[in-house]
C-alpha cells in the first residue's frame, strides 16, 4: 500500500499522476516508483491505454480508486468505448486491468484503422502556464493527447507535441510537460490558417466525445446519417449518393493537415470509411475520429456556403481546386515549393500538395534553404536570447525553420538552455524564499523542483537556516574547566584518604571517583577530560601500596602501645591475611625495628 497518492487535477491522464506521484515520492529513478506503483520496475506506463490497473489500484491508498474508475477517469478509454461492440469493452478492459495492455490497440482495431496507435505526448503552452498558476504544477491533459486534436479546445491554439519515437525511447520514464527532455524536445505542431477553424472544430468535437456520458455521444451513425439526409447526400429511398459524398469529403479533406492521424483521409478515390459509417450498422467498429471527421463534415456541407444543394448537379466530373496548368508550370517549370505555390494560387499549402500528389508532380519534401546572412542573424538573436516566436516574427520565417536552425547549432541550443534554466531557478529561489518566510521548507511549492533541479543551492539553505536555528554546534559546557576542576577534587580527596586518623581507607579508584560525585560523566567522557583521568591514575591506590600503608600504621600503633612488632602482631593489626602482595624484605625490615627499638 502506497503512502500517498496525488489527487487528480481536472482532465488529468494517468501518466501524468504517476509522472507526479514519481516527482513528489522523491525517488532517485522512475524504476522506483514503479516499482512502488505497480509492482515492476520495467513496467511501460503507456500515455493512452495502460495496463496493470488492478495492481495499482489495490496498492492506492483508502480505497478511493478502483481499476474500473482508473479507466474511466483517466485513460482514454471513454472516447473509444462508443464505438467498440460490447465484446471489445469487456476484452479492453480486462485486458488494461491485466498484468500488460500491450496487444489492445491491435485488437480493439486502433492500428488497422490507418489512424495508427502511436503514442505522442501533446500539451497546450497556455494551459500549461495557466496550470502552473493555479495548481503549482502542470500536467498532462486527456484532451490534448486523443487523436486527432491539434490545437487546445480551450484557447484555440495549436498544441505542441513530443514526437513518437522520442516517447518510445522515453518509454521507462514517467515524463511532465515540465520535463527538461520535454521541452527541449517538443516542437509546436505546424499548423496552417486554412486547417486552423476545422482542427479547431475537431478538437471540440473530440473533448465532448471524451466527456459524453453514455447517450450523448455526438457523432453516432444516425446524428451523421441525419446530417446527410439535410444536406442532400441521402436522397428519399435512403440510398447514398456516393459521388455527391464524395465531392464534400474532397472538399472538406483540403482543409486538413495531410500528415499523421489525418493522412488516411488523402488517400484519394470514394472514401470507402465514409461510406462504411453512413451505411447501415453491420456490427463493425470503426475508429472515433473518423465518426467525428464525418460528422463535422456533414456539418459543414449543411451550411450554405459550403454545402451542396440537393438540387445542384454534382455527379459531373470534378474539377480541382486550383489551375492544372499553372500549378505544373510553378512546380515543374520554375521549380516553385509548395509553400511558394500555394501563396501564388491563393490556397493552402495542402491543396497544393494534395493537387500535386494527383497530379504526380515531383515535389521535393527539402525544406527552402535560409540564406546564411539570414540564419547568422537570425542566430545572434537566438544567442541574445530572445524567444523563437519574436525572432521569428522579425525576420519573417515560421516557427520551424528557427527550431531548424535551433537544432542545426546545438551549442546556442544549449547557451540558450542554460540561460533559460539560469532565468528558471532565479524564479523558483525567489518564490520559495517568499513562501519560506510564512512556511516550512519542505512544504513550499517549489522544493521539489528545487530539489531536482538546484539542490546545491537547496542543501545550502538548508544547512544555512540549520546553523541559525540549532546553534547547538557550540557547546554549552566548557569542559577544559571541569577537567581542571575535578582534577583538583579527586587529588584533595586522595590527600584527604592518606591524612585520615584512625585505621587506613584504601584510595581507591572508586573511592575517588564517588567523592566526586560525577563517576558517570567522567567515565563517560574520558577524551574531554584529559587532566581528571591522569590524576585518577596517578592517585589510585593499588592493592600493595594500600598493604604496605596498613603494615606501616599497625607498626606505628605496636610502638604506640609498646608492644613488640612481631610479625604474626603486625600482620593481624594491619589486617592482612595473604603476605602474597607484600614483599618479605619490608615485612622483616618492620621486625627489626621493634627488635632495634624495644
Ligand atoms: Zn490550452
Amino acid at each position: 500500500m502506497l503512502a500517498f497518492f496525488p489527487s487528480t487535477f481536472p482532465d488529468e491522464s494517468l501518466y501524468s499522476v504517476l509522472g507526479r506521484y514519481h516527482r513528489l515520492a522523491g525517488n532517485a529513478s522512475e524504476r522506483e516508483s514503479l516499482r512502488e506503483l505497480v509492482g515492476d520496475a520495467q513496467h511501460v506506463i503507456m500515455a493512452d491505454l495502460p495496463g496493470t490497473l488492478q495492481r495499482l489500484a489495490d496498492a492506492l491508498p483508502g480505497k478511493r480508486w478502483t481499476a474500473d474508475r482508473l479507466i474511466d477517469e483517466l485513460t482514454l478509454f471513454p472516447y473509444f468505448a462508443p464505438c467498440l461492440s460490447p465484446a471489445q469493452v469487456a476484452y479492453a478492459r480486462q485486458t488494461m486491468q491485466g498484468a500488460t495492455a500491450e496487444g489492445v490497440k491491435m485488437r480493439l482495431g486502433l492500428l488497422a484503422s490507418r489512424i495508427g496507435g502511436h503514442i505522442r505526448l501533446r500539451f497546450c503552452q497556455e494551459c500549461r502556464r495557466q496550470d502552473a498558476d493555479t495548481f503549482g504544477q502542470c500536467y498532462w491533459h486527456r484532451v490534448h493527447q486523443l487523436p486527432g486534436v491539434w490545437m487546445c479546445p480551450l484557447h484555440g491554439c495549436a498544441l505542441s507535441e513530443l514526437p513518437s519515437n522520442t516517447v518510445f525511447l522515453n518509454r521507462q520514464r514517467l515524463l511532465l510537460p515540465d520535463e527538461k527532455a520535454v521541452e527541449a524536445e517538443a516542437r509546436p505542431i505546424g499548423v496552417t490558417t486554412v486547417q486552423e477553424k476545422a482542427l479547431r472544430r475537431l478538437a471540440s468535437l473530440s473533448e465532448h466525445a471524451l466527456h459524453a456520458e453514455l447517450g450523448e455521444w455526438p457523432a453516432t451513425r444516425e446524428a451523421c446519417r441525419t446530417r446527410a439526409q439535410t444536406a442532400g447526400l441521402i436522397d428519399g429511398a435512403s440510398r447514398i449518393r456516393v459521388a455527391s459524398v464524395d465531392a464534400v469529403l474532397a472538399q472538406y479533406v483540403t482543409t486538413l493537415p495531410a500528415e499523421s492521424e489525418f493522412a488516411f483521409a488523402h488517400s484519394g478515390g470514394v472514401p470507402s470509411w465514409a461510406l462504411k459509417l453512413l451505411r447501415k450498422s453491420r456490427g463493425t467498429s470503426s475508429h472515433p475520429l473518423k465518426h467525428l471527421m464525418l460528422y463535422d463534415c456533414l456539418g459543414e456541407a449543411q451550411s450554405p456556403c459550403i454545402g451542396v444543394s440537393p438540387m445542384m448537379p454534382i455527379a459531373q466530373p470534378r474539377k480541382g481546386p486550383v489551375d492544372e496548368i499553372r500549378l505544373r508550370q510553378l512546380i515543374e517549370a520554375e521549380g516553385r515549393s509548395l509553400r511558394e505555390s500555394a501563396e501564388l494560387l491563393g490556397v493552402s499549402t495542402t491543396t497544393v500538395r494534395v493537387e500535386a500528389g494527383r497530379l504526380n508532380l515531383t515535389v521535393s519534401s527539402r525544406p527552402k534553404r535560409i540564406k546564411t546572412g539570414l540564419q547568422q542573424a537570425v542566430l545572434a538573436d537566438l544567442l541574445a536570447g530572445k524567444s523563437v516566436a519574436s525572432v521569428a516574427a522579425a525576420h519573417s520565417l515560421s516557427l520551424p525553420s528557427i527550431y531548424r536552425i535551433l537544432r542545426m547549432n546545438p551549442g546556442i541550443l544549449d547557451a540558450r538552455e542554460r540561460g533559460r534554466l539560469a532565468v528558471l531557478k532565479a524564479k523558483r529561489r525567489e518564490s520559495f524564499l517568499a513562501e519560506n518566510a510564512s512556511t516550512s521548507m519542505r512544504q513550499c511549492r517549489d522544493y521539489a523542483w528545487l530539489w531536482r533541479n538546484d539542490r546545491a543551492w537547496l542543501t545550502l539553505v538548508v544547512k544555512n537556516a540549520r546553523n541559525q536555528t540549532e546553534p547547538s554546534c557550540i557547546p554549552t559546557v566548557d569542559w577544559a574547566v571541569r577537567d581542571q576542576r575535578l582534577k583538583t577534587e579527586i587529588q584533595a580527596e586522595h590527600l584527604r584518604i592518606l591524612d585520615a586518623p584512625g585505621r587506613p581507607r584504601r584510595a581507591s579508584r572508586t573511592a575517588l571517583l564517588r567523592a566526586t560525585g560525577e563517576t558517570d560523566t567522567i567515565l563517560r567522557n574520558a577524551y574531554k577530560l584529559p587532566l581528571t583521568h591522569a590524576s585518577l591514575a596517578r592517585c589510585s591506590e593499588s592493592i600493595e601500596q594500600y598493604q604496605r600503608r596498613r603494615l606501616r600504621w599497625a607498626a606505628e600503633q605496636l610502638i604506640a602501645e609498646h608492644l613488640p612488632t612481631q610479625r604474626w602482631r603486625l600482620l593481624r593489626m594491619a589486617a592482612i591475611r595473604s603476605t602474597a602482595n607484600v614483599d618479605p624484605e619490608f615485612i622483616a625490615s618492620f621486625v627489626r625495628m621493634a627488635v632495634t627499638h624495644p
